[in-house]
């Protein structure tokens, strides 16, 4: 990995990628330090990929006559800060300083209200199918950028299904969390 473009953060913008802005967020309450990465997955329509639906909903330009399964999520207005999609390519929609709409009601080690202290990132995918492993390497390589940013992270990195079990079921089984922490190790020692 070390021959690999490395992201940079300046003022809250992963540096090298595609930002297509979302109106979904809002402020983090006041001294607030970024201090977790939760992970997810997303697919609209679910399990279909590369329409670009998800870019065009966290945008709220989705057009909810498209499919029918669009009309379950009609009129929600959610956001995460970054999307990674199958081909590894990595979206920008809400600045890191910013409080993005990924987690909904959650709680971690505890403190809830999980989106006011977190960093959302959405893996294109489903909890039916593999990730791609060039998803694993972007994914690693943010969340070593984010770390260095925002060292209140370290090892806080959580699936939505750890800080909303009741509700949520992703990343899902598919996602590798030892392996994805092995390559993060590996990402924050050969550098
Ligand atoms: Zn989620």
């Amino acid at each position: 990995m070390s021959n690999q473009t490395k992201f940079a953060v300046i003022d809250g913008v992963l540096q090298g990628v595609q930002q297509l802005p979302s109106p979904n967020f809002n402020q983090r309450p006041a001294n607030t330090q970024i201090q977790l990465v939760v992970i997810h997955n997303i697919s609209l329509p679910p399990s279909q990929f590369g329409g670009g639906y998800i870019q065009q909903f966290f945008q709220n330009q989705l057009d909810w006559n498209a499919h029918p399964y669009f009309q379950t999520i009609e009129g929600m207005q959610v956001s995460a800060h970054l999307l990674i999609l199958r081909t590894g390519e990595v979206i920008q929609f809400v600045n890191f300083n910013d409080r993005a709409w990924h987690a909904g009601r959650s709680s971690y080690l505890g403190v809830p209200e999980c989106n006011d202290y977190s960093i959302g990132i959405e893996l294109e995918g489903s909890d039916d199918l593999p990730f791609e492993a060039v998803q694993y390497q972007s994914l690693v390589q943010v969340v070593s950028a984010l770390q260095q940013t925002y060292p209140k992270i370290q090892q806080h990195i959580a699936g939505h299904s750890d800080i909303a079990p009741q509700r949520k079921t992703d990343p899902g089984e598919h996602f590798h969390w030892a392996d994805f922490r092995e390559l993060l190790h590996k990402e924050n020692h050969t550098n």
